[in-house]
């Protein structure tokens, strides 16, 4: 594991970063997989594959006002979801949506997590 600030390798089970003293998990500059550089907001890290994780609270550098708005009108689409670059999460509402009507609950989920700064932008989930 690296951290993700800085890029140093670090152990699974440290909770800091002994580097530059940032929490395990925060930041968005390295790939915790194999510690390369990203560019900014990569869904993706280009070195290894592995999809990358925001911060809690972190929306892919999106305005949470703006992702907020359009989680609450449009979130049962999914559409904050694919401006964050979670596809499969918007795939997922789109279908709940349609299938169960389930979508805009799901969305709301979101729409809490988004103003309580809770949010994990993570391209690998469901929801
Ligand atoms: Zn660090
Ligand atoms: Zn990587």
């Amino acid at each position: 594991m690296y951290c993700k600030n800085c890029g140093e390798a670090m152990n699974d089970n440290q909770a800091i970063c002994l580097k530059c003293g940032v929490k395990t998990g925060q930041g968005t500059a390295f790939c915790s997989n194999c510690g390369n550089a990203l560019p900014e907001n990569a869904a993706v890290c280009l070195n290894c594959g592995v999809a990358v994780k925001g911060a809690e609270g972190d929306l892919a550098g999106k305005d949470k006002v703006t992702i907020a708005l359009i989680c609450f009108f449009l979130g049962g689409l999914g559409i904050h979801n694919f401006l964050m670059g979670e596809t499969k999460k918007g795939v997922v509402k789109i279908v709940a949506s349609f299938c169960f009507g389930l979508g805009s609950i799901l969305a709301l989920i979101d729409f809490v997590k988004i103003l309580m700064d809770k949010y994990v932008v993570d391209p690998d989930k469901l929801f």
